[in-house]
């Protein structure tokens, strides 16, 4: 009896913390400073004054070692995608991804082309999607309020 009680005393305190450390990772996203062509100016555009990304704890960060959202905005060359990957290593755990826009997504305009990454998700583990060409930075908004949504409820991201 008293060790039943123990245990589920044991378990609240357990799934109290879990839910806590859920809710700290998913409302504080930091995204890396990193933006491979087009799409990389709507999500700067995301960062700044109207659509404000910082309300929702993203505050982008220079470095990867600081960082644990990356959002892929923009085209995947085959030579940048070493140095994504590189970065992706090098980024705190948990660690999330966004792909913004059709070029991200699946190559999108170069998808035909011999030196894009047609599907950058062969490489990396996609959480979330922003369709578009380009995505406006509302959109990148809605999916990270989507991504830290699952994150908090303890979702599979992808
Ligand atoms: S999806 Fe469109 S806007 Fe984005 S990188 Fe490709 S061409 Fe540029």
């Amino acid at each position: 009896m008293v060790l039943n009680r123990m245990r589920s005393l044991t378990d609240i305190f357990f799934s109290t913390v879990s839910a806590m450390g859920r809710w700290a990772s998913g409302k504080s996203m930091w995204p890396l400073s990193c933006g491979l062509s087009c799409c990389a100016i709507e999500m700067m555009h995301a960062a700044a004054s109207r659509v404000d990304l910082n309300r929702y704890g993203c505050l982008f960060r220079a470095s990867p070692k600081q960082a644990d959202l990356m959002i892929i905005a923009g085209t995947v060359t085959k030579k940048m995608l070493p140095q994504l990957l590189t970065l992706y290593d090098q980024m705190l755990f948990p660690k999330y991804v966004i792909a913004m826009g059709g070029c991200a997504i699946n190559g999108g305009l170069y998808s035909e082309s011999e030196s894009v990454v047609s599907n950058v998700g062969d490489y990396i583990r996609i959480d979330a999607i922003v369709p578009g060409c380009p995505p406006p930075p509302e959109r990148l908004a809605m999916a990270i309020l989507e991504l830290q949504a699952k994150v908090i409820k303890g979702c599979q991201t992808s």
